[in-house]
């Protein structure tokens, strides 16, 4: 059985107390791989050798730190098809997602952080005629990147991608969900020519690990995507440290469909929005607000086309819904299907396990895209994140209404708006309390702009200079020109 190790300076090590977890394939339920279960003495290693490479890399010139950035990407192409398999298989995502999606990210996130820092600029201000400041942008050292199971790879190294580029040294910790991409790209720094230390992942739990890494003081950064909750106790840790955190959270965003909308883009890309990753992405439109007079026939046309999805083993090329990431995700995901029929809901679409499964995948965590009607905007399954392949669809009356449901939530991540009104589309974009709003479309991603959530739904935001800022520190210099008066 293969075993993940950490990635220390360069090498792959184990855990120090010797000890593993478990790494189950959702697809099938079994345990396929190990992996180190990390404790603090893990975490001091990695710090230890992030710290030392730190000031060899943070005076590598930047085109120097460029070209070893593009290098990995380049590898991470290379490899794209046995990076999607080793992500299918820990995470239960179809393979053809990963192929398309997830991986191609992962190699984009390198390589427009890669270019970006040969661009990135600081400020400066002239004071009247009598003094001029400019503004140092400098690295600021070790960084701590915590990142989920969903998107694994894509979003470990849509932190640590602009992390190192700015020339900070890292120490990741993956989620212990899904651990096998994050010791590739290990094997891959390594073959591009990363400075060993640049990049240290250490593996293991949450609550030991990841807390590990964040209370350490010589881990003045941390950059956290996960849960609100988790990101709750991060920035308790933090806090009295003051360090430096940026934090992309959960979501309950709504998808909001007119009914002048055109059908034939608003119902598929809704689809897409409610059930992509078997609806575990953060940007998920979990929540589908149609106008009164389209709701009959939006409903239908949805139903219907979540009935086509085909849901089966993730490794099958025709399969557009997988597994979903464990037996305790799938028992939450399932106790907020029986949750909505106690509220009153309608399951008109999906409700639980699939039948006809492959022989392989029998003892997998299946569940079917989900259909519910029936509830309000204000019960608890249209309020709290379900993170599943769960959607519900509510009926408004008017924008001022629907206003007030998108924005009922303590989440504030994304939101979609399907209209062909110009004005109407403005006016909801102004409105509505999130970090995106999408008009017309669902996740089209452009790296340049800034990405994170409002209320609980985030602090700070990642993305193109936004993230450049983060993993750097001002410091601002003033000369002052002017003879005496
Ligand atoms: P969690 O918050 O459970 O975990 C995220 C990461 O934090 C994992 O690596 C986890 O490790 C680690 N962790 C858990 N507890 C601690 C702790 N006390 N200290 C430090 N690290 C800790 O989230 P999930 O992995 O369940 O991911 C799903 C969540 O992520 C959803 O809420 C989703 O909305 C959100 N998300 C947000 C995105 C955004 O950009 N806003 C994007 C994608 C997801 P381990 O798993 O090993 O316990």
């Amino acid at each position: 059985m293969e075993s993940v190790r950490n990635f220390v300076s360069g090498e792959l090590v184990d855990a120090a107390g010797g000890r593993f977890l478990d790494n189950v394939e959702p697809a099938t339920g079994k345990v396929y791989s190990r992996l180190p279960d990390s404790d603090e003495r893990d975490v001091e290693r990695a710090v230890a050798a992030a710290e030392a490479a730190f000031p060899a890399w943070s005076s590598t010139p930047v085109e120097q730190r460029s070209k070893v950035l593009l290098r990995i990407a380049d590898l991470l192409e290379r490899d794209l098809d046995r990076l999607a398999h080793a992500e299918s298989v820990d995470g239960g995502k179809p393979l053809t997602r990963a192929r398309a999606g997830e991986i191609p990210r992962a190699v984009k996130n390198f390589r427009f952080f890669a270019t970006a820092i040969v661009h990135f600029s600081s400020e400066s201000h002239a004071t009247d005629r009598d003094a001029i400041n400019y503004t140092l942008r400098r690295p600021r050292g070790v960084v701590g990147c915590i990142s989920p199971w969903n998107l694994p790879l894509y979003l470990l190294t849509w932190k640590v991608a602009p992390a190192i580029a700015a020339g900070n040294t890292a120490v990741a910790k993956p989620s212990e969900l899904t651990p096998m991409t994050a010791l590739l790209l290990g094997e891959i720094c390594n073959e591009a020519g990363l400075p060993p230390g640049v990049l240290n992942i250490v593996h293991g739990l949450g609550s030991k690990a990841g807390a590990a890494l964040t209370k350490h003081p010589r881990v003045g950064t941390v950059t956290f995507t996960g849960g609100t909750v988790t990101g709750a106790e991060i920035a308790r840790a933090a806090a009295p440290l003051f360090k430096k955190i940026s934090l992309e959270l959960g979501g309950k965003n709504p998808n909001i469909v007119f009914a002048d909308a055109d059908m034939d883009r608003a119902v598929p890309g809704s689809v897409q929005a409610a059930f992509a990753n078997q609806g575990q992405i953060c940007l998920c439109g979990s929540r589908i607000f149609v106008e009164r007079r389209a709701y009959d026939a939006f409903v239908d046309r949805f139903v219907a086309a979540t009935r086509k999805l085909r849901i089966g083993d993730p490794l099958e090329d025709g399969t557009d819904q997988g597994a979903v990431v464990s037996r305790g995700h799938f028992d939450k995901v399932m106790s907020y299907i029986a949750l909505a029929r106690e509220e009153g809901g309608r399951v008109l679409a999906g409700g639980g396990p699939p039948e006809g499964l492959p022989e392989r995948c029998r003892a997998g965590f299946f569940i079917e895209p989900t259909v519910i009607t029936g509830l309000d905007a204000t019960c608890r399954v249209n309020q709290e994140e379900i993170f599943g392949p769960v959607v519900t669809v509510v009926p408004f009356e008017d924008e001022d209404e629907v206003l007030e449901y998108a924005n009922g939530t303590p989440y504030g991540l994304s939101a979609s708006v399907w209209t062909e009104n110009l004005a109407r589309a403005h006016r909801l974009a102004d409105g509505i309390e999130s970090g995106t709003v999408w008009i017309n479309c669902w996740l089209l991603r452009d790296l340049r702009v800034p990405f994170g959530g409002m209320k609980h739904s985030g602090v700070g935001r990642e993305g193109g200079e936004e993230a450049l800022r983060f993993f750097t520190e001002p410091k601002n210099v003033c000369i002052r020109y002017a003879r005496e008066p």
